[in-house]
């Protein structure tokens, strides 16, 4: 692992991408194939592969107190170093005490020793005295620092899993994106390294059971000119309003992965077993929703259904939930993300029997440059059927896992509305040269003091900034830049479609394409919203999608 250190610490001095592939890929050349494995999957960070359901499951506290026993050290030193480094790597390393006089009796470690090492301790009851003998057979600071680093599961040199693989397939003169693709069928990114090296990725076979990262959808503007939709053909879908879910179907066993990638099979047994009845493997994508006899229900109602360990029955009859796949991913030994979506769609209905939670989600083919009627048309149809909007997806596409591109369009109306005030006003541009027609504004802060969260321009009606204009030059307070500061009296209520965290604004918050719904000539500026309303919808938009708060 000397050589593994030296590497890392070299790719960790290099800022380009290039280097970096370079730097691994001449390290992977000097490898033999069980060394090999085991140092790329180190490389992106983990002790084992993707698809590997083991973890070394030790924490901070072991790896310390084995360290101490290993080589002693200042506690207060290592406070400072990590201070310094803020990584346990970086901060234990350098009290490595290497046993050079013990030479005979120490062990050194290469990325294959360690690999079964850490095997040793993930089946291991008590990991302390695992972790203590790696530490003890570190040589040097360098070493010491990376294998503990692979311990907490951070490297932190810059690698992602898309370079190592990049490297891997600089290595052995294979094509980047082939490369790419088997680590993520294989989820093994040793196994694929190997199969690289002797030229048989073609035989990698399909790896159920390791979560892949999910296709995902840029939103387009209701009632906008649909530009996007003027290329190439489409379909639509209905756009559900519930939990995005991978399912895994391997033999016996059946596997729901969230957004996240964690298991969530334990929380929907129904759609466990509903899949577990079809035949074959496959691999799915769609979205649970709560559901009961023919009605769809909205997204809260499914709030009682996450992160249920056990789901007792009185839930499952009060919540029933229903899983409407939209792709297929995998069939049997056919990885198919790099099938157009037309005929993943094809393999979907061919494999997959609805049964009672089980559907799949139906979809039309839209006209070419469809026309706003007919999209509106199916948007409405949609809402009338409970779900959300509808989701327009290119024929063509190919299953771009964890990208947001524009080859999936979610045509939804606005996440939810907040009532601002203006605080300050830009002259337009165009035919709105001599209008003040740009807005900052603002919400209440938790001192009370407004705080900027977002700029529209677009919303209202040219009769309505031609009277406002004025109004807003006769209640001018300043300058800040381009913009005229103003008196904050004039409330508007904003749509917007997502909300994230930006230094952009004083509130710590930002908007995904605000616009104005109306002026709120009924309110005063007393009674805008305030930050913690703003915290409240970004919290319900971090759960319904799935992810951490
Ligand atoms: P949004 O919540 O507005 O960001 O929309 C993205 C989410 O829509 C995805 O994460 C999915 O959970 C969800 N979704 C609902 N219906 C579909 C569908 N038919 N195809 C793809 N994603 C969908």
């Amino acid at each position: 692992m000397l050589r593994f250190g030296q590497t890392c610490a070299a790719i960790a001095a290099r800022a380009g991408k290039i280097e970096k592939i370079a730097l691994l890929a001449e390290y992977f050349r000097s490898l033999d194939d069980a060394n090999l494995s085991a140092a790329v999957r180190f490389f992106t960070g983990n002790p084992f592969a993707a698809r590997d359901d083991r973890s070394l499951g030790i924490g901070w506290r072991t790896i310390v107190a084995a360290a101490r026993n290993a080589w002693g050290f200042d506690e207060a030193q290592l406070g400072a170093n990590y201070r310094e480094h803020g990584d346990l790597g970086a901060a234990l390393g350098p009290f490595v005490r290497a046993a050079m006089d013990l030479a005979l009796f120490s062990e050194t470690l290469t990325p294959a020793s360690l690999y079964a090492l850490f095997e040793e301790i993930a089946n291991a009851r008590g990991k302390a005295a695992g972790v203590e003998r790696i530490l003890r057979a570190c040589a040097d600071a360098t070493e010491a620092t990376y294998v503990i680093k692979i311990m907490t599961g951070d490297l932190r040199i810059g690698l992602r899993e898309g370079l190592v693989a990049d490297a891997v397939a600089a290595a052995f003169e294979r094509d980047a994106h082939e490369v790419r693709r088997a680590v993520m069928a294989a989820g093994d990114i040793g196994a694929v390294t190997i199969a690289a090296r002797e030229g048989n990725l073609g035989d990698l076979r399909v790896a159920y059971g390791s979560p892949i990262g999910f296709m995902l959808a840029s939103p387009i503007i209701y009632g906008s000119d649909y530009r996007d939709l003027r290329t190439g053909t489409w379909l639509a879908e209905e756009k559900f309003d519930g939990i995005r879910a991978h399912a895994h179907k391997a033999g016996k066993s059946v596997k729901l992965f969230s957004r996240t990638l964690n298991d969530v099979t334990q929380s929907y047994p129904e759609v466990a077993a509903a899949l577990g009845a079809v035949p074959g493997n496959f691999m799915l994508d769609g979205e649970i929703v709560a559901k009961r006899g023919e009605s769809v229900l909205p997204f809260r109602y499914l709030q009682a259904r996450l992160q249920r360990k056990t789901v007792e029955p009185e839930l499952l009859k009060e919540v029933p939930v229903s899983y409407f796949v939209f792709d297929m991913l995998a069939s049997g030994d056919d990885f198919l993300i790099d099938e157009p979506l037309v005929v993943r769609r094809e393999r979907l209905a061919e494999t997959i029997v609805a049964s009672g939670h089980l559907e799949i989600a139906r979809f039309t083919r839209l006209s070419k440059t469809p026309a706003p009627e007919e999209l509106h048309e199916l948007f409405d149809t949609a809402r009338g059927r409970g779900h959300e909007g509808i989701m327009l997806k290119r024929s063509e596409s190919l299953y771009h896992p964890g990208r947001r591109g524009k080859w999936w369009l979610k045509l939804k109306r606005e996440l939810s509305t907040l009532d601002v005030v203006v605080v300050a006003v830009e002259w337009g541009h165009g035919k709105r040269a001599k209008v003040l027609s740009d807005y900052t504004f603002a919400v209440r802060g938790k001192d009370g003091v407004l705080r900027t969260i977002g700029k529209a321009y677009s919303g209202l009606t040219d009769a309505e900034i031609a009277e406002l204009t004025p109004w807003f030059l006769a209640h001018k307070r300043g300058r800040r830049g381009h913009a005229i500061t103003v008196e904050p009296k004039i409330v508007l209520e904003v749509a917007f479609d997502i909300i994230q965290p930006s230094d952009l604004h004083e509130s710590g918050f930002a908007l995904r394409f605000p616009r104005i719904v109306r002026i709120r000539d009924d309110k005063p500026a007393a009674e805008i919203d305030s930050i913690d309303r703003v915290e409240e919808i970004y919290r319900a938009m971090l759960a319904r999608e799935g992810l951490p708060a």
